[in-house]
């Protein structure tokens, strides 16, 4: 269990071998699926070879093996074996879900949909997006996990293909998956991952380590076994008891190293790694303290993992110090279950699970963390869940028909996946190609959709456009075009305005601008030109009397015509304001005038919300959400369609529960974040939940939907928030 994992390719596994295997970590499993899932892919995969020329099923059974190496549980072992049989002999999904369960063919759908995915990662940016697509589709982490173990199969048995699909491949695994792993935790496979790429990437680099190492090799393994035994003298002197293992370094960080550096092999001088296994955290600083007494530790070369664990929450303590014989060698200290972490990761997961059964729980703050966290939800799928968003994968990610692919939230559309390739792009957006099928511009994306949008020439913005999106680009660059378009109507009817006006003085426009009679009108309004000008009366700004009151030859006191004509002009500016402003209700029932409308209770409605109408006895419509439960219960004959009137403003009371961490002052923070936003908060209730998490519930007064999601995205936003939903 101290040792590396051993990841080596095996030439056959047999399935009492496979089996015994996972016994030796879950006696009492019971076996009979994986069994069944060892019979049902040696089936499927009999008449097929891989490059090597050996029969393909020895694939899956490596792959599996290297599942039970990471101590995972049945159903992921079982997809393990099963991963390639949908994409590569003729099983369909049905077949896989009817011999086995839900959860084996969720994995197995996750792999091959994945598989799917062509990788084209000419920039770091590219790449990235691949990383979270995959992340974003695969539904249990499970999937990775056994993506995982497949590459490094693949990676282990690359030298029966060609040059150029090494290279390929070795890139991609660099790219995609070497970074999983990392984030993931699961540092026994990115670092034989890493190995394996700079293998087919840089081979010539490679070997010569290769070569260099193994010339040393007599030498390193008696300096390996003379500082073994040094070390445990030493802690013994101190009565600490520890597993003390040595190695050469990893290639791969090496060649990091040579780069870093910009040094050649030879300049390489700390090529040696120890590692000290503890039984607690207080020996791993005992341990640091009798080191660094021993031997000069490396200046700048401590870093305490313990105290301040990495994101994948690897935790250990580095030194590096002038060992014996003054060689630099590098020494991990950790404890035996910060080590099974650091090897799998969050694959370590499930196996605590299963040892917590009967095993007292470890002392390692993360791993109960993790327990603690298991205990308070449903099932793994929760966990799953709560670990991809730990990972920020919230977005959705979709291909352009060039094969590019970009980030949107979720919840985006079409319409804003068309603003996000081009502003043009989305303003005659008129819909969507999806994987070959006709889609509106409202449709939502999912991740893997490969997406070519649709415009016309004729097609342009309309107000309804700010429902369908939810990217703020999108929505800034409508109201952008709308703004502009308002701009030039109000342009045009001021100027209108103003053209008539001077007219019933017996003079013209063009004279009064020729005789430059407005520089007194610029200078007393701050405007800049006649533009604004026209701009400031048509939205009525400014009144047509202050403009002609500061024209020289003007005499506003006798006009030649009668001026309450002009006056009509106006209510032409605003007649369309007024014809939606004719309800008084917040929401505009078909067909019925002055009927009383009531708010369901039940579901709460509020602007932006999909809504329907009932009849109901005595007391007018009731509006329900279109998904509410009382809709599908109710007759379809008291249906009646309604909208929301965009014209009627009104404050609507939403319910916001916010789970929290703990710390002092995180409701005067929130209240005052949610007023900033100018929203009035009417209720707040706050309660302390156990294990250090605080729980506030908030009454608050939103105008629209879209306010409500502004809030809502506000809070999530907040450092302390955990989980913010509408109550
Ligand atoms: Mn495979």
């Amino acid at each position: 269990m101290l040792d590396k994992i051993d990841f080596s390719h095996e030439d056959e596994i047999s399935k009492e071998e496979l089996v015994s295997r996972y016994k030796n970590y879950d006696p009492d499993g019971d076996t009979t699926l994986l069994e069944k899932a060892y019979d049902f892919a040696t089936e499927a995969h009999l008449p097929q070879k891989r490059s090597s020329g050996e029969p393909y099923i020895i694939h899956p059974r490596n792959v599996a093996a290297t599942l039970i190496k990471l101590k995972m549980d049945l159903d992921c072992i079982c997809a393990g074996l099963l991963h390639d049989v949908v994409e590569d002999c003729e099983v369909c999904e049905e077949e896989i879900a009817r011999e086995f369960n839900p959860v084996i063919t969720q994995i197995v759908v996750g792999c091959t949909k994945i598989s799917k995915i062509k990788f084209r990662s000419k920039e770091e940016t590219q790449a990235e997006n691949f990383r979270k697509m995959v992340v974003a589709m695969a539904k249990d982490l499970r999937v990775i996990i056994v993506k995982l173990a497949d590459r490094m199969h693949n990676m282990r048995t690359l030298q029966y293909v060609s040059k150029t699909k090494q290279v390929n491949k070795a890139q991609e695994t660099l790219d995609i998956y070497v970074p999983l792993a990392s984030r993931l935790g699961i540092n026994s496979v990115k670092l034989e991952l890493e190995d394996l790429c700079l293998r087919f990437l840089h081979p010539d680099i490679y070997y010569r380590l290769a070569e260099k190492i193994a010339m040393k090799k007599k030498d390193r393994d008696r300096y390996i076994k003379e500082t073994v035994s040094l070390i445990k003298e030493k802690l013994q002197e101190y009565g600490v008891q520890g597993n003390i293992r040595g190695r050469s370094k990893h290639f791969y960080s090496i060649y990091k190293k040579m780069l870093q550096r910009g040094v050649g092999f030879e300049q390489v001088t700390d090529l040696l790694a120890f590692r000290v296994i503890v039984d607690n955290i207080t020996d791993c600083y005992k341990c640091l303290g009798i080191i660094h007494s021993a031997w000069t530790p490396v200046p700048g070369r401590f870093k305490d993992y313990i105290a301040i664990p990495k994101a994948n929450n690897y935790q250990s303590l580095h030194t590096t110090v002038l060992g014996p014989e003054a060689e630099r060698i590098e020494i991990q200290i950790r404890t035996r279950e910060m080590h099974e972490v650091a090897e799998t990761g969050v694959a370590a997961h499930w196996k605590y699970k299963e040892r917590s059964r009967n095993q007292k729980a470890t002392d390692i703050r993360w791993v109960e963390e993790l327990l603690e966290f298991n205990k308070s939800m449903k099932d793994n799928s929760d966990f799953m869940h709560a670990v991809k968003n730990d990972l920020d994968f919230h977005g959705v990610f979709v291909f352009t028909p060039k094969g590019d692919v970009f980030e949107l939230r979720s919840g985006a559309s079409v319409l804003d996946f068309a603003y996000t390739i081009h502003t043009e792009v989305g303003h005659h957006c008129v819909g969507a190609k999806i994987n070959g099928k006709m889609v509106p511009m409202k449709h939502r994306l999912k991740s893997g959709d490969s997406v070519s949008i649709l415009t016309s020439k004729t097609q342009e913005p309309s107000k309804d456009w700010l429902k369908i999106v939810k990217t703020t680009r999108a929505r800034t660059k409508i109201k952008q075009w709308l703004l502009k378009i308002e701009r030039k109507r109000q342009r045009e009817i001021g100027e209108k305005i103003l053209e008539e006006g001077i007219k019933k003085y017996d003079s013209s426009l063009k004279t009064l601008i020729k005789k430059n009679e407005f520089a007194k009108v610029f200078d007393e309004f701050h405007i800049k030109n006649m533009n604004e000008l026209y701009i400031h009366l048509g939205s009525k700004k400014l009144t047509l009397m202050q403009v002609l009151g500061n024209l020289p030859s003007i005499d506003v006191a006798s006009p030649k015509v009668d001026l309450k004509e002009v006056g009509s002009l106006y209510k032409k500016v605003n007649s369309r304001a007024k014809k939606t402003s004719r309800h008084d209700n917040a929401v505009i029932v078909d067909g019925l005038d002055d009927v009383l409308v009531r708010m369901g209770k039940c579901c709460n409605p509020i602007p932006g919300d999909s809504i329907v109408g009932f009849i109901t006895r005595g007391r007018g419509v009731t509006i329900h959400t279109s998904n509410c439960q009382t809709v599908f219960q109710s007759e379809g004959s008291r249906r009646v369609s309604v909208g929301w009137n965009k014209s009627y403003s009104f404050k609507h009371p939403v319910n916001i529960r916010v789970v929290t961490h703990d710390k002092p002052g995180t409701l005067s923070l929130m209240s005052k974040n949610i007023n900033n936003m100018g929203v009035n908060i009417r209720t707040a209730i706050a309660k302390s939940l156990p294990d250090q998490k605080g729980s506030f519930f908030f009454e608050v007064e939103v105008k629209d939907y879209s306010e409500l999601l502004r809030v809502l995205g506000m809070l999530e936003g907040m450092e302390e928030v955990i989980t913010v939903t509408r109550a």
